[in-house]
């Protein structure tokens, strides 16, 4: 260990610029095992490690880096699974620079540890190796009704599994994995990754019941009569509107609505919308890490020009470096310091270009955010055959919890106590559903401790 003297932080590689842009394939290689090898001999074995604190999952870190640089694969798999359900899809995805590898004691001019890559590779290694993750040879006579199979639902399902606890899952979605599957795009996450994981769920016993919307379909009381325990974990994926004229013009979409009919054309599945950009000349509205979704894939779709708008500035973007940086690299253009103002429709109805208005940054907010001013007369235009708002999310207002006692907060997020049980005994929650939209790795904690509560529950 200690090698971080010697041996630089080396990221995992990306495909060549031009060659990835063709596809939806992933565009980070996964690590070969010297190089995994090498990396995690670099880390120092801090006593008290702050990538463990960083890490939302409290992942052992420390401890699978060093089996991994000691070759010991069985053992780092072992771990790594032991306190995540999928670590090979959050070393992919998780912002890394703001968890824990922005928690490393070596992100301090010597280059962080690259954590999410080794472990990306101790999973896929693992995998390819013939390893697999344990659940509970013994069963007892308890079973949860999961209601939405996103990453805290499936999290839930891993850790009820392992328990002994049967689980049964109710999706509204043909697929299971919900942002996973239908948000976040394959060059990130390719979607194998995700059928893989709930392969297992499969054969460890869980039931899936897809495109069964409860609510609708089958009756949220049902489930709540025949269930030991019930978990929501329905996400919150109403995206938020504008709030201007004209933008339910019919070229103009919300993120999510533009992002899951692109990945059901993927799978060749019925969609809701028809969108091409093919030949457009697209705008993208967001600073976020949906936008640069949107922005990367409308590239991949062959847009004619893509551009995003955001009022802040590069440095005041909200989400994730990496993503923004990958976006540059691939030819989006970005536009700063720039808020829409108006939709411009012609005599059809459809929008042709947007009023623009220059902002600047001025004081800050009680969160200490600088706040946006927009500069008075400084609105401009700019053409666009396709416009794409990405604003953030809103929470669903599903009336199965008001009539079942679920309460939830202003935003309209469940409320959950410290166990995550809801305002109703016996009923959890978690996942966006809960905290607001947020991150794979928070609702996968969600659902982890959520699992974790309801066995001490149901076992006595
Ligand atoms: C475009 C995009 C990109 C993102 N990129 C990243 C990233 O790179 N890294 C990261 O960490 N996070 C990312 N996120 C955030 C992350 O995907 C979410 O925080 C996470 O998926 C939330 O998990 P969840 O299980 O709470 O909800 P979801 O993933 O939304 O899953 C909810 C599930 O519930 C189902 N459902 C809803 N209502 C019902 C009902 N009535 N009956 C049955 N089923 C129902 C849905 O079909 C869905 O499958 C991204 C989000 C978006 C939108
Ligand atoms: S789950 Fe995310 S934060 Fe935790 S170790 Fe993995 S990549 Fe880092």
């Amino acid at each position: 260990m200690l090698r971080f003297f010697d041996l630089e932080r080396i990221d995992a590689k990306k495909r060549d610029v031009v060659e990835r842009t063709k596809d939806f394939d992933e565009i980070y290689e996964v690590f070969k095992p010297q190089k995994a090898g090498e990396q995690s001999d670099r880390c120092i074995q801090c006593g008290d490690p702050y990538c463990h604190n960083g890490c939302p999952l409290h992942n052992f870190i420390p401890q699978w880096l060093k089996a991994t640089a000691h070759n010991d694969l069985e053992f780092a798999f072992a771990l790594s699974n032991e306190s995540s359900p999928f670590p090979e899809v959050m070393g992919r995805i998780c912002p890394h620079d703001r968890l824990c590898e922005g928690s490393c004691t070596l992100n301090d001019g010597h280059g962080a540890i690259t954590i999410g890559s080794v472990e990306t590779f101790i999973n896929e290694e693992g995998f390819k190796r013939g390893l697999k993750p344990t659940f509970s040879e013994n069963q007892i006579d308890k079973k949860v009704a999961i209601i939405g199979a996103g990453p805290a639902g499936l999290s839930a399902a891993t850790f009820l599994l392992r328990e002994g606890i049967s689980v049964e899952i109710f999706d509204k979605q043909n697929r299971a994995g919900g942002l996973l599957t239908y948000g976040i795009p394959g060059f990130k996450l390719d979607k194998h990754i995700v059928e893989r994981r709930v392969k297992l769920l499969k054969e460890a016993g869980a039931i899936f019941h897809q495109g069964v919307e409860v609510g609708s379909d089958i009756a949220f009381e049902e489930l709540a009569e025949k269930f030991d325990a019930l978990f929501i974990g329905v996400g919150a994926t109403k995206g938020r509107k504008s709030g201007l004229d004209g933008e339910n013009a019919p070229n103009v979409y919300l993120a999510m609505d533009f992002l899951t009919t692109i990945q059901k054309k993927i799978f060749d599945e019925p969609r809701e919308l028809d969108i091409d950009v093919r030949e457009r000349k697209v705008l993208v509205i967001g600073g976020g890490d949906t936008a640069m979704d949107c922005v990367r894939t409308s590239l991949r779709e062959k847009a004619k020009s893509i551009k995003c708008l955001y009022r802040r500035d590069a440095h005041n973007m909200p989400g994730s470096r990496k993503e923004y940086i990958n976006a540059k690299e691939e030819g989006v253009e970005f536009e700063f310091h720039s808020s829409p103002k108006r939709l411009i429709l012609n005599d059809d109805g459809k929008v042709i270009a947007l009023e623009m208005i220059k902002t600047k940054l001025g004081s800050p907010d009680a969160g200490g955010r600088q706040r946006v001013e927009e500069i008075a007369g400084s609105e401009y235009t700019i053409d666009a055959d396709i416009v794409i708002f990405a604003l953030g999310f809103d929470s669903v207002d599903y009336p199965f919890l008001a009539s079942n006692g679920i309460e939830t907060d202003k935003w309209g997020g469940i409320l959950v106590d410290e166990n995550y049980e809801t305002t109703t005994a016996g009923i959890y929650a978690g996942g966006d559903c809960h905290r607001g939209a947020d991150l794979v790795v928070t609702a996968v904690r969600d659902g982890r401790d959520a699992a974790k509560a309801i066995a001490k529950k149901l076992i006595v």
